[in-house]
């Protein structure tokens, strides 16, 4: 099953390269009052509605992916788990090149640990990433994010992957500078994750799939997951370690090797193998504030 969220928050399923609005079974969720839940309601109810969502949509109308514009599979994250330096040939080329480290020591990732994204900085690709910045180097990551479908509390890396609801791609922008990551990755639209968000079941090789991102059509990134120094089922069990996962907690596994800096104008298109493409233009901030 591949979830989608489009338009005017509409919500569907991607349906043999077309998107089926299924907006309506939403209303099934509970009607939640102040306080909200810290968790996304649709993705901690998706097992109950999935047979009424997979026969609602072969009743709808099938609208061209092209004629959509997407958001966000995931409209409340609780949190954004990243991982740094993932991949080996991406901390060689991080300790090599200043511009990326910045004159910080990089430390692996055993070492340092994984970091928090504000929640946000997240937009679908339909919204492009917005430059706050321009005066400074700005960096594509893509990842693939998974997100988590279960509460997940100090669990086993043998057991992890019972708690995926599914994976999308991600993209993990970047100011570099000399501040800490969570500070450097969290302005607005600095996480572009789309464009649907496809069920743990449907993606049986999320530990060998391809990766490539361009931008304006010239490869910059080109990868497989099995590259991961650190696995999905050991990130998710080391999150838990520290703090207790919900549904609709995303968990960006890391970029390999060919970050590099984009700037207004610029189209990303970032490929994830099982999941699909998803093509993001980059803006400039200033020239949509009205001051
Ligand atoms: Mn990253």
């Amino acid at each position: 099953m591949k979830l989608c969220r489009f338009n005017d928050q509409r919500f569907g399923l991607v349906i043999d390269n077309s998107v089926r609005d299924v907006t309506h079974v939403l209303e099934r969720l509970p009607a939640y009052r102040y306080p909200l839940p810290t968790h996304d309601p649709l993705i901690a109810h998706l097992s109950e509605l999935r047979p009424i969502l997979l026969a609602e949509a072969h009743k709808a109308e099938a609208l061209a992916i092209s004629d959509v514009a997407f958001l966000s599979p995931i409209a409340n994250a609780g949190k954004v788990v990243a991982a740094p330096v993932n991949y080996k040939a991406h901390l060689d080329e991080a300790r090599e090149d200043a511009a990326i480290h910045f004159h910080n020591k990089v430390v692996e990732i055993q070492t340092i640990g994984l970091f928090l994204k504000a929640t946000s900085s997240i937009v679908g690709p339909s919204e492009g990433v917005h430059i706050r910045f321009a005066d400074r180097r700005n960096d594509h990551e893509i990842e693939l994010a998974v997100i988590i479908g279960a509460k997940a509390d100090r669990v086993s890396p043998q057991n992890a992957m019972n708690y995926v609801a599914g994976y999308c791609i991600g993209l993990d922008m970047t100011v570099r500078g000399p501040q800490e990551r969570s500070l450097r990755k969290s302005l607005d639209h600095f996480t572009v994750l789309g464009p649907w968000m496809v069920s743990a079941d449907e993606m049986v090789h999320a530990d060998a799939a391809d990766m490539e991102l361009c931008v304006n059509g010239a490869q910059r990134q080109k990868a497989n997951t099995r590259d991961l120094l650190i696995g999905i089922p050991e990130l998710i069990a080391w999150a838990s370690s520290y703090y207790t996962l919900h549904p609709g907690d995303v968990l960006m596994t890391g970029t390999p090797e060919g970050v590099g800096p984009v700037v207004a104008g610029d189209v990303i298109t970032a490929t994830i193998a099982g999941i699909g493409e998803m093509k993001v233009e980059v803006t400039s901030l200033r020239d949509e504030t009205k001051l």
